[in-house]
């Protein structure tokens, strides 16, 4: 086992893309690490990178401290785990699993042991002789992992190997994963686009966007503390609000202008964060789960009219988009709400309705 640690990498393709522009990044020994964010982010190439697939541009690789930047990837000693689909066809599953195995001229006893080890933990052991052809998808895949995890790799690179499995599948495998990166005190460097794997699986998240990182934190600090308007709105399901707004100081009179709305502050409120008093425009960012419904004939603080726009039902809750035409632009505010509250208040499109800001949850 190892650790890894990237320094200030970056790669321009020969046709002038620059995928990556300065990422650092370091996981510690037996530490599971999740590289999150949304497609072109430059995560698979961060991760061939540390392999010795791709060449870096600037930059360096470290494992178990030593400067491996240049070396092949053989002699690296890293695993990379891709989907299902990097199977041989032609061999059964034994074979698949001995493959990197035989490549590193291990004898046969201690091949068949070690097979014999990961399979029992990934459950495999009745596979053994089968084709992959002849497995289940979410077979196919632990497969893939074994042939990963059988090699005494110092880092486990994987790349969102999950995400082509059915979403019942991928619910069962985020779980099972976890149990084996503990069980094989694995130093993990885990690619995915989607926040939810991210957010139940990692011991810590580095949020990559456009070849850069946003933000290094454990997943609760990242959606409570955002650091960036993308790890705002792309950490949490239903995304974040957001809208343009302004802050008022009279005084002793300080309010938030959001999205026609009139929202209260005291100076608690403003000590909080940074100072933003010499800032024009703000964005403020408000999550569905901290604003709530009101009727369309409420008066009071953090109140914003508007109309139903949509409404969608997901069993146990209810998210409803309100338009609000405060500000220069229309807008839509999404709200999560529970079925009981959801039935206090009108459904049918058009409908006038409200919503209630509360500036504690204001981003
Ligand atoms: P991710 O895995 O996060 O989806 P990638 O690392 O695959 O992102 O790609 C990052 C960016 O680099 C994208 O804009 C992609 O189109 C570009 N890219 C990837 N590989 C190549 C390549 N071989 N040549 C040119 N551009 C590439
Ligand atoms: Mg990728």
């Amino acid at each position: 086992m190892g650790e890894l640690r990237v320094e200030t990498l970056s790669k321009t393709f020969k046709d002038g893309t620059q995928a990556l522009k300065g990422v650092s990044l370091h996981v510690e020994d037996r530490e599971a690490v999740f590289l999150l964010g949304p497609s072109g982010a430059g995560k698979t190439t961060t991760l061939r990178i540390i392999a010795g697939l791709e060449e870096v541009t600037q930059g360096a690789v470290w494992i178990r401290g030593r400067n491996v930047t240049t070396w092949s990837p053989r002699d690296r000693n890293v695993a990379m785990v891709y989907d299902k689909h990097s199977l041989f066809p032609h061999m059964a599953v034994f074979e698949n699993l001995a493959y990197p195995l035989r490549a590193r001229r291990l004898a046969k006893n201690d091949i068949r042991s070690r097979i014999d080890a990961v399979a029992d933990t990934l459950q495999i052991s009745e596979l053994l002789d089968r084709r992959p052809s002849e497995l289940s998808g979410g077979q196919m895949q632990r497969v893939a992992i074994g042939r990963a995890l059988v090699r005494d790799a110092d880092v486990f690179l994987l790349d969102e190997p999950i995400s082509h499995l059915d979403a019942q599948l991928r619910a069962r495998m985020r779980v099972e994963f976890k149990r084996l990166q503990r069980e094989f005190e694995a130093t993990m460097l885990y690619v995915s686009h989607d926040q939810l794997e991210a957010m139940t699986m990692a011991d810590r998240i580095i949020l990559i966007n456009e070849g850069r990182i946003e933000q290094v934190a454990a997943p609760q600090t990242l959606f409570d503390e955002p650091e960036t308007l993308f790890a705002a709105t792309f950490v949490g399901e239903p995304h974040m609000n957001t809208f343009p707004a302004q802050l008022h100081q009279e005084a002793g009179n300080a309010r938030l202008l959001i999205a026609g709305g009139d929202v209260p502050i005291d100076d608690d409120w403003l000590g909080r964060g940074p100072d933003l008093s010499a800032v024009q425009d703000l964005i403020a960012g408000i999550r569905p789960q901290q604003v709530t419904l009101a009727r369309p004939d409420e008066r009071g603080a953090g109140i914003i009219r508007g109309v139903v726009f949509a409404v969608e039902t997901l069993g146990s809750r209810v998210v409803f988009d309100v338009e609000i035409s405060g500000g220069s632009k229309q807008n839509v505010v999404r709200v999560l709400t529970s079925v009981d509250q959801a039935r206090a208040f009108p459904q049918e499109l058009n409908a006038p309705i409200a919503v209630r800001i509360d500036p504690d949850f204001v981003y």
